[in-house]
């Protein structure tokens, strides 16, 4: 037994797209078949059929219908899976044997065109990895949607985690021989991982790589742009020129440090609310919110240009008025970028080019405005914005204001843009006019008032006479077409030919419309790179507004940049717990260091602001890199070339590694990388584990980092004893968050000061938290007892208080077992004075302590 015809052909397709959906059109539906509809069934929740396939068993088959389908793509899209869509390409009427198929597009989650999929303010990108012999990474990524592409070369697996978790991808093309390797960031960074071994350019990609030199950039390239075009399958006229970029020429934040900091999105949940980037973005377009992210990714170290933006963020800051008429125009762009991409992929409809002729039309206002601002840097941005006039011109004509969305069912095109257009119109609006007229002459002719003219899809235009009517129609003109129950419907010869008439004059005039369409849509398309150019300036000029409107509305203040790593902050805040909590409630801090301050070692107690009070000092730094205000009211930074945090946070329980190996992993990250021009910021190193081996960690790395590195650090610590340090070493200081008490309870002043704090206030926090009443006086008693003696605090003897004994007693009669060679280790380990040690005379000891059990 053998398949049918149909089902042979379905096989010989999916053979070619084994990891992908196979939609394969069958007239009204998408129906897929086999394994495929059993896994179909249960991801969408769809009947799971069958169909006598010629084979011995049924055949399982699901389908959904075609008009629908976009929704079930999507779903599957957004569960990481690929769909092929397989489409009739001929016409089943003409057809001999089974309808020609084929597969016309390969969607995957890095190339959907369409959906919910696509956030309007974040970039859908794709990315190729290449591994090179020499160690080296070549990492490039496209956004089909805009066209966007840009690349880079990396010389760290690290470094391409990061640009991987940067440009947020969801599938990753690599060599097959390479996916084995990049299996595991399928389940850690949820990507798709997609093969692709065709890295010579593509012919139709030469174009956007030619002042690509080097045979690494090509490869990488190559494999990105033979994916896309074997997915799509069409012209991708809108790829712009790839853009090569350093890493290096970036503050470089790794991801763990932009998880920490909520640059794009905060830790606990996933989303922007609580970001950095939920707290600037004030842009007005769609394209100038993916720019905003991108610029937060990725902060400038070029001074020259990071004043550049700074400018023009202050222009627009004191122009006032201008800058709320700018905001409204630029409400009323839409996203040009994505706009030029379905022109280009061939999928734009009328209502698209109704908004890019709208979009279009603010670009005249929009330079006028920033002409009226005295400054030659932003009348400059002016004379870049190509309003593209005669494109505007040509849909003005062209193109209805309310146009369906449908393209092919007329209804689009003006009167008056197309002769031929507009003589089909005529002649079917005349005949309407005839047949409207008709109904009066025949109640004349026939002397019947109730005659009326009618229209259906099946008999079309018809003149009905009531029954009680029907003896006053003369002989012979009438032909009868329909009975009803009360009345007849007949047709006339003269009423058919001009029903006739107006059927094919209103049959070719939606031909002739879909034609004329694809005509204007071709002609759009020659403006694709200039709908592109301009696109980048409005989005950088929506960015620049978005900068100036937020220092406005937080009052913020243009940051300088110090020569000598000079930093100076006065009265700085931390931009979004003052936004959450009001500015009125927020406390402003001062922070000053230098050449011979280089360090700070904050002490204070829980709660009292200390690691707000360090991310407050990086993302300030961040926000001034990336040419916005700062929340002081004086700032003097050096330019940082990278920030490193390490910084307790809830979801720190990542792929299984236990929280004290994420802090150290972050702390080396930060150890190994940073240079004398970095920021660390160090917030309670060494919880994780025990107090002295936490404590003897927490010293060696401030000792590190200020005599080999000298990076500005931020160290915060409840370790106490580490503030004996200061006198150590000489460019780490002391500084305290204060908090008072008042009636046995703390209140915080959230304020840094010079030097240590005094006393630990854990106690009263525990009392706030309202932990019970005996606890926390036995913890007070435990802590007087700690200040007075050095010795352990041994609990007097208290049956209700036996388990919270932690070192032994050795009187006690219920420890007896405890050996003599036991309570000799015991006395060594008490003996030890850990802080005069290295950690390496702190294993000597350790081993020669095992040696006597
Ligand atoms: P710590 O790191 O010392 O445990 P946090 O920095 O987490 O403390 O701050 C605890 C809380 O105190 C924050 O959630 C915030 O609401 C508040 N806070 C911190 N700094 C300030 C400040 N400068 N002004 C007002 N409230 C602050």
């Amino acid at each position: 037994m053998t398949y049918t015809p149909m089902i042979q052909q379905y096989l010989a397709i999916k053979s070619q797209y084994k990891d992908a959906f196979l939609f394969f059109r069958l007239g009204d539906f998408y129906e897929m078949f086999f394994d495929d509809a059993i896994k179909a069934s249960q991801e969408l929740e769809i009947t799971l059929t069958s169909r006598d396939g010629g084979g011995e068993e049924r055949v399982p088959m699901c389908g959904v219908p075609y008009h629908s389908a976009a929704m079930y793509i999507e779903r599957l899209i957004e569960k990481g899976y690929k769909v092929a869509i397989c489409e009739q390409v001929e016409d089943p009427k003409t057809a001999k044997g089974v309808v020609r198929r084929e597969v016309v597009q390969l969607i995957t989650p890095g190339t959907v065109m369409e959906g919910k999929q696509l956030e309007e303010k974040a970039n859908n990108y794709l990315a190729s990895l290449t591994s090179f012999e020499d160690g080296t990474y070549g990492i490039a990524y496209a956004d089909l949607t805009t066209g966007e592409s840009r690349m880079t070369l990396l010389h760290s697996f690290e470094d391409v985690l990061n640009e991987i978790y940067s440009i947020g991808t969801k599938e990753l093309v690599v060599a097959t021989a390479y996916k084995e390797q990049c299996q595991f960031l399928q389940e850690r960074y949820a990507l798709t991982i997609s093969c692709e071994d065709e890295t010579t350019i593509p012919n139709a990609c030469q174009s956007i790589v030619s002042h690509l030199k080097q045979e690494k950039l090509l490869v990488t390239c190559g494999r990105l742009f033979n994916y896309l075009i074997k997915t799509q399958k069409r012209s991708l006229a809108h790829l712009q020129p790839v853009e090569l970029y350093e890493v290096d020429a970036y503050m470089k934040i790794d991801v763990y440090s932009k998880r920490n900091l909520e640059l794009t999105e905060t830790i606990r949940a996933k989303g922007k609310n609580g970001s950095l980037f939920w707290l600037l973005d004030e842009t007005m377009t769609a394209m100038g919110g993916r720019l905003l992210k991108q610029w937060i990714d990725r902060p400038l170290l070029d001074r020259e240009k990071i004043e550049q933006r700074l400018h023009l963020v202050e222009q627009l800051q004191i122009s006032y008025f201008e800058r709320q008429e700018l905001r409204e125009h630029l409400r009323g762009v839409y996203d040009l970028e994505r706009l030029a991409g379905r022109v280009a992929f061939g999928n734009v409809n009328a209502r698209d080019l109704i908004q890019l002729k709208k979009s279009l039309k603010q670009v005249p206002m929009i330079s006028t405005l920033l002409m009226q601002i005295h400054d030659e840097h932003v009348q400059a941005f002016a004379q870049h914005l190509d309003a593209c006039e005669d494109l505007v011109r040509l849909l003005e004509e062209a193109i209805e204001e309310n146009p369906p969305l449908s393209v092919r069912e007329g209804g689009i095109i003006k009167d008056g843009y197309n002769e031929a257009l507009d003589r089909f119109r005529d002649a079917s609006r005349n005949g309407k006019t005839w047949i409207a007229q008709l109904e009066t002459r025949e109640r004349e002719l026939t002397g019947i008032k109730s005659l009326k003219i009618g229209y259906n899809r099946v008999f079309g235009y018809y003149i009905e006479v009531t029954k009680a009517n029907l003896h006053l129609l003369p002989e012979g003109r009438y032909e009868r077409k329909q009975t009803l129950a009360n009345a007849e419907r007949f047709v006339t010869k003269e009423l058919k030919e001009k029903e006739a008439l107006i059927l094919e004059a209103e049959e070719k005039s939606i031909e002739l419309e879909y034609e004329l369409f694809v005509s204007i849509r071709e002609q759009v398309k020659q403006y694709i790179v200039r709908l592109q150019k301009l696109a980048k300036y409005i989005s950088q000029l929506d960015v620049i507004q978005c900068f100036a409107t937020v220092s406005e509305k937080y009052n913020y203040c243009r940051p300088q940049f110090s020569h000598d790593r000079r930093l100076v902050i006065q009265q700085g805040r931390h931009p979004v717990v003052e936004k959450v909590l009001g500015s009125n409630v927020y406390v402003p801090n001062d922070c000053y260091m230098d050449a011979e301050r280089e360090m700070l070692l904050i002490t204070g107690p829980n709660m009292s602001g200390k690691s707000t009070y360090m991310r407050q000092i990086a993302l300030t730094a961040i926000m001034a890199q990336i040419g916005c205000f700062v929340p002081a009211e004086e700032a003097i930074l050096p330019i940082f070339d990278q920030v490193f945090t390490r910084i307790g946070a809830a979801d720190d329980l990542v792929a299984g590694q236990s929280t004290f190996m994420v802090e150290m992993l972050e702390a080396r990250n930060a150890i190994v990388h940073a240079t004398q021009n970095s920021l660390v910021l160090f917030d309670e190193i060494g919880r994780g584990t025990s107090t002295y081996d936490g404590m003897a960690l927490a010293q060696a790395m401030i000792e590190y980092i200020h005599d080999r590195i000298g990076a500005k650090t931020l160290f915060s610590t409840h370790y106490h004893e580490l503030t004996a340090l200061e006198k150590q070493l000489p460019r780490l200081k002391n500084v305290h968050v204060s908090a008072i008490e008042e009636n046995g309870t703390v209140i915080f002043l959230h304020k840094i000061k010079e030097g240590p704090a005094d006393k630990s206030y854990g106690i009263h926090v525990a009392q706030l938290a309202k932990l019970p009443f005996d606890l926390i006086k036995r913890a007070e008693q435990i802590l007087h007892e700690f200040e007075t003696n050095t010795a352990p605090v041994v609990k007097e003897k208290e049956e209700e208080f036996q388990q919270l004994s932690i070192f032994l007693e050795t009187n006690d009669e219920t420890r007896s077992s405890v050996s003599k060679k036991e309570k000799e280790v015991i006395k060594r380990i008490q003996s030890i004075n850990l802080l005069d040690m290295t950690p390496l005379e702190a294993m000597n000891k350790l081993y020669e302590i095992q040696k006597l059990l």
